[in-house]
């Protein structure tokens, strides 16, 4: 089998309340990969609030589709390794790792559908249905927002809910935690995303405000980069760290597991260099007790977690319209089935491109 043409597309596809309060819009950078036996594959990366999405498409097309047309897209660990090595000077982080990523899961599409398997299936399955927690609670929304948001999810079954915890004062994040938990009541555990917006300190003093509310974990406390600082944090609070949406390879994730950095570890398989890489990170962080949750898309992201057996929850957060994607599996009593489609089941629906395509 031969990859013949490898069309990259992004899309703008415009956010509703209440992540509209917060974004006005996402940007997928997606990518069809066509072969000669008549399989396609998609591959695709969330550029969340559309930053960077247009250098993710350029890094593609210039730097991977050329070293991708031609080849067998069934040899992706050799496919992979060829573009993380080809540009030496450009570390595969941030742009040039989501153009990476997105290829891979386009390559593995392809796999999934020769063999005639869904992924999760293909890389040896430990489940077919995955617990979600319903994800949102911006610093933009007002409280009653928050509450809104989290009882839609817990109406779909949900028994988890993670909010941000972005206000300057650690008091506000509290008393926000402490509303929406009221309104939720006791059969919903919840969670806090820092989006390391704090230092050490200003942690330590937050965390201590927050730990008597039974958290699942304290997310992304720090600096993606300082993972000294995150694993000071973890080893100074009482509340289990989560952290990983912004870090990119097996060796970032092995310095925090070796750093005990965090107790859940959330790669995003359109960021951290496609499924071949977050595969491997799912199977270090199994040597070590640490849980995986990966970072939104969890359409996709269910395919690594039904495959893993240290593998949590999906993040659930309900972003794109019913017109963007087909296959999409449905929120039901919390859960995920996931698609038994060969591949990783989820295609762009038609006329998706066309109406929200900008280059
Ligand atoms: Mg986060």
């Amino acid at each position: 089998m031969k990859v013949t043409a490898i069309e990259s597309v992004v899309l703008s596809v415009p956010t509703v309340k209440p992540v509209a309060l917060e974004f006005t819009e996402h940007r997928l950078v997606a990518a069809l990969i066509h072969t000669d036996e008549g399989v396609d594959g998609l591959g695709y990366t969330l550029a969340f609030g559309g930053g960077g999405a247009e250098s993710i498409q350029v890094y593609l097309e210039t730097r991977l589709k050329p070293l991708i047309l031609g080849e067998d897209p069934l040899f992706v660990e050799r496919l992979w390794e060829r573009m993380f090595r080809a540009d030496r000077g450009i570390k595969r982080q941030g742009v040039a790792a989501y153009a990476l990523s997105a290829i891979d899961i386009g390559l593995w599409d392809i796999v999934g559908k020769t063999a005639g398997l869904p992924l999760f299936k293909l890389w040896g399955a430990a489940t077919d249905r995955v617990p979600a927690y319903g994800s949102g609670g911006w610093g933009n929304y007002r409280t009653e927002d928050v509450i809104a948001e989290a009882q839609r999810y817990v109406g779909r079954g949900c028994r988890y809910y993670k909010m941000k915890a972005h206000h300057p004062d650690p008091r506000v994040n509290r008393e926000r935690v402490v509303a929406v938990k009221k309104a939720v009541g006791d059969g919903v555990r919840m969670m806090v995303d820092v989006n390391q917006r704090l230092d050490v300190l200003g942690n330590i003093r937050q965390a201590q405000l927050l730990e008597d509310l039974d958290l699942v974990w304290y997310e992304e406390p720090v600096l993606a980069d300082d993972t000294a600082a995150c694993a000071e944090v973890a080893r100074s609070i009482r509340i289990p760290v989560a952290t990983g949406e912004n870090n990119y390879s097996r060796f970032e994730f092995r310095e925090l597991i070796e750093r005990r950095a965090a107790r859940y570890l959330m790669p995003d398989v359109g960021r951290a260099n496609g499924f071949s890489e977050t595969l491997k990170i799912a199977r270090l962080a199994a040597a070590h007790q640490v849980l995986v949750s990966p970072h939104v898309v969890h359409e996709l992201s269910l395919q690594i977690v039904g495959a893993i057996p240290n593998g949590f929850l999906v993040e659930y957060m309900d972003w794109a319209p019913a017109d963007l994607f087909t296959g999409l599996p449905a929120c039901e009593d919390g859960q995920f089935r996931i698609p038994d489609r060969p591949g990783h089941g989820i295609e762009l629906a038609p006329g998706a491109v066309e109406k929200y395509r900008v280059r």
